[in-house]
């Protein structure tokens, strides 16, 4: 008879509280703003889209916002400033 080893997982992590809601606000000046889109196309959650225009961002979804400050450091003309929100 085979020997059998038996694998055991260690107990799972309980499943962390998700916070609701946006974890940052998000400021974007225009006026500093050349249209570059880094900040659309690399935000994670998609919380940014251009306007209408295709010359600005606009925080499209802002509830959707982790604060993971990609958007404000990675900004060339530091035309975008997010706040984190307690
Ligand atoms: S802080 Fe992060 S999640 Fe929020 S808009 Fe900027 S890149 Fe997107
Ligand atoms: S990264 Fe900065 S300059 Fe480029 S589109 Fe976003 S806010 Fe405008």
């Amino acid at each position: 008879m085979p020997n059998v080893v038996q694998q055991t997982q260690p107990a799972a992590p309980p499943p962390a509280t998700a916070k609701k809601g946006p974890r940052g606000a998000v400021t974007i000046h225009a006026t500093w703003c050349k249209g570059c889109r880094i900040c659309v196309e690399f935000c994670p959650p998609k919380v940014l889209a251009m306007d209408e225009s295709e010359n600005y961002p606009h925080v499209a979804f802002p509830e959707k916002c982790t604060a993971c400050h990609f958007c404000d450091t990675h900004c060339p003309d530091l035309a975008i400033v997010v706040r984190k929100l307690e």
